[in-house]
């Protein structure tokens, strides 16, 4: 056995997505491990540590966010949820849970690969992604200074109000992880979430990109999930 690979375990009570899953990851080079059922999965994920977990929610003895909580009390192991249902309500209650990334079924190869990706690089860097030394940030043409709490595109300075910048270094230090709206209006404003927090926060995130000079649909820095949340992009 090859000691070098990322081990995944795979958490799938369907045969045929099991399969379709376990074949693409270990023809990309990953090791697998599965269980179709939730106390299975608790064994091997005790037994095995893995690098990376991906959990299907629909599991036949109980849902697979109660493993993911249980994960979550001891351990920042990544999870991929995988999921039938295409809620955003649920989506946010699983980010807020600890979950890395959602997955929602039916997906693509490529997409799953991205994301399951993403997850490790996360994890095997924490927090470092665009990070570097001497308390400053960069991806693309988008650099921080933290210490200044300055904000620069194409070495150009962004002018900031101190609400945009808290929550543009908030995105940043959680660089390529999806913030759901309550995480980053508890981070900037100390509040707990409300309709008026999430407009406030909607309102400075347009002026955010605004003067980041994005236009509509256009790659940006800063990606926004309707009725999830923002993540800021590792990748420009
Ligand atoms: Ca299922």
């Amino acid at each position: 056995m090859n000691n070098n690979k990322y081990k995944i375990l795979l958490v799938e009570d369907e045969e045929n997505i099991l399969n379709f899953i376990t074949a693409l990851l270990e023809a990309n080079d990953y090791q697998v491990i599965s269980a179709k059922s939730y106390a299975n999965a608790k064994i091997m994920y005790a037994s095995h540590v893995p690098d990376l977990v991906i959990l299907d929610l629909g599991l036949p003895d109980k849902d697979g966010s109660t493993l993911l909580k249980e994960i979550r009390a001891t351990e920042l192991t990544p999870v991929i949820v995988l999921s039938a249902r295409n809620e955003e309500r649920e989506k946010v209650k699983l980010l807020d849970m600890g979950a890395n990334d959602y997955v929602t079924k039916p997906f693509g190869s490529d997409e799953l690969l991205a994301r399951v990706r993403t997850a490790l690089r996360n994890s095997r860097h924490s927090t470092n992604k665009g990070h570097l030394p001497g308390g400053k940030f960069a991806v693309g043409e988008l650099t921080i200074d933290y210490d200044a709490r300055q904000v620069f595109i194409a070495g150009e300075e962004i002018k900031l109000t101190q609400t945009e910048y808290n929550i543009v270094a908030f995105l940043s230090e959680n660089c390529e992880k999806m913030m759901t709206y309550a995480a980053i209006i508890k981070a900037v404003w100390r509040e707990y979430p409300s309709d008026a927090g999430i407009k406030k926060l909607q309102v400075n995130m347009a002026n955010i990109r605004k003067k980041f000079g994005v236009r509509l649909g256009e790659s940006s820095y800063i990606t926004n999930e309707l009725g999830v949340g923002y993540r800021m992009n590792g990748d420009k």
